[in-house]
């Protein structure tokens, strides 16, 4: 296995470009358990840890090396919630934000407060730079329109963040777990609301019915908070595995985004 560990973008770019197929590694915490566990023996490795520019974090970009121990500092308040629930604390020192886009686990959890946000993921190669919504990057589950050369540099969020903004996820125990559901709600102050759920669908799930309902909304009552809940939960296409049912998950998604909703109103 040949491993490479470039200093600057420049070079990792340079690094993407002569060997377009290799594998990239950041904090390891996905790539070092398909290592060991699904066997996977890359050829080439690109370890981006030294990577100054994918450190950066400059408001309203988030570099894709940026961990969630510093997420978990950070001014976002649903962002440091998600980041908090991660792992352990060196799982959060190691792993990154652009990890979990690599990913791209229905399950990841830095996803829906990126996803509520309509967040655009910026790739570059050395050839070229893009940015792509994070719908158009994340395609599938685990599957992401990343082209061979090129690497996530960070995402980019908009000018416009609510104040209002809070992340939970249900799992079997507080730590180390991972979401049978996690939910996050963003709201304005005209009422504009924003929803995105983890673990429910293929990808993260935007429930834009209950999120149209209720931005109509501007003291919800009792009756419309119910509704906005039906409607989560009608929205949402979970399955059933081995950490839970989708009857479950179905029911689950609408308390949970309810909850959140009350908890930012
Ligand atoms: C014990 C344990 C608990 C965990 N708990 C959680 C949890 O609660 N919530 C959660 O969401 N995740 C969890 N994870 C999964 C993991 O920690 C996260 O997905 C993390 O964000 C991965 O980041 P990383 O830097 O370690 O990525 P890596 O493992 O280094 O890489 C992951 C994938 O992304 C690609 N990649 C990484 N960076 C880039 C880049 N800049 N450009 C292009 N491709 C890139 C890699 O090639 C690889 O395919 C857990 C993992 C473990 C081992």
């Amino acid at each position: 296995m040949e491993t490479l560990l470039p200093r600057h973008l420049d070079e990792a770019l340079a690094a993407t470009a002569a060997h377009p197929e290799a594998t990239i590694l950041a904090g390891g915490t996905d790539l070092m358990v398909a290592v060991a566990y699904q066997a996977l023996r890359p050829a080439v490795v690109i370890g981006i840890r030294r990577v100054p520019e994918l450190q950066e974090w400059d408001g309203r970009f988030i570099g894709a090396g940026v961990t969630y121990s510093r997420l978990e500092r950070g001014p976002f308040a649903a962002l440091a919630q998600a980041a908090r629930t991660v792992g352990s604390p060196q799982i959060r020192s190691a792993g990154t934000i652009g990890g979990n886009l690599g990913t791209a686990s229905p399950a990841g959890d830095s996803l829906p407060f990126l996803a509520a946000l309509d967040a655009e993921v910026l790739l570059r190669s050395q050839a070229a730079e893009r940015a792509l919504r994070w719908d158009e990057f994340i395609t599938g589950p685990k599957r992401t329109a990343l082209q061979p050369g090129e690497l996530i540099v960070g995402a980019r969020l908009p000018e416009a963040i609510p104040d209002r903004q809070a992340f939970a996820k249900i799992g079997t125990r507080t730590a180390m777990v991972i979401a049978i559901v996690s939910c996050c709600v963003l709201r304005w102050d005209d009422g504009t609301t924003r929803v995105a759920l983890g673990s429910v669908g293929p990808t993260t799930v935007r429930p834009r019915a209950a999120e149209t309902m209720i931005s109509t909304e501007r003291r919800p009552s009792s009756a419309a908070l119910d509704e906005f809940a039906r409607l989560v939960s009608a929205e949402v296409s979970p399955i059933n595995d081995h950490r839970s049912t989708a009857a479950y998950r179905r029911h689950a998604s609408g308390v949970l985004a309810r909850r959140l909703l009350e908890r930012v109103l």
